[in-house]
């Protein structure tokens, strides 16, 4: 796969990339809200474009797509970090609850969206139909500076958390 995308970064710069991902395992883009975790074999941030406390993106460092595709030591380091980033955010944010997604058919690496669930998202339903809705609601409604300036305060929290395990 050498599909070259453009990535306007927010300073305005615009840069071509092969993969999105693979540049911020390289550290040539810095994902703004930031680095949450790293192990040997995944990378944790935020994604601000969707402001919702708390959410965060669990990537695989190595440019694969599927599950079936992640080696023994890759399955025992992901469902690790992924435990320990789960307890944080119920620790350190009283996240109740959890929605997890994945989809294959991505142009970025394997990685899992862990979404917190909070009140107002019910109204959007309750399962798999309201992980779009809400996520859109987010990026549409909640994009104020406050907001988003308490969604990078929740992530610093979270990564301090994280370091001092
Ligand atoms: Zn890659």
């Amino acid at each position: 796969m050498s599909l070259i995308r453009k990535i306007t970064l927010s300073n305005g710069n615009t840069i071509e990339v092969e993969c999105l991902s693979c540049a911020i395992v390289d550290g040539i883009i810095e994902p703004e809200g930031g680095v949450v975790v790293e192990t040997e074999y995944f990378h944790a941030h935020q994604d601000v474009a969707y402001p919702i406390k708390g959410l965060v993106i669990l990537a695989s460092k190595r440019h694969i797509t599927s599950f079936d595709e992640l080696t023994r030591e890759e399955k025992l380091d992901y469902i690790d970090i992924l435990t320990k980033i789960r307890r944080k955010q119920r620790e350190v944010l009283g996240v109740e609850y959890v929605y997890y997604f994945y989809n294959e058919d991505t142009t970025h690496h394997f990685h899992t969206w862990m979404v917190p669930r909070y009140e107002w998202m019910y109204e959007f339903g309750r399962s798999v139909e309201s992980v779009r809705p809400v996520l859109l609601h987010a990026r549409e409604n909640l994009n104020s500076n406050g907001n988003i300036q308490e969604v990078k305060e929740a992530i610093h929290a979270l990564a301090r958390a994280l370091k001092e395990d």
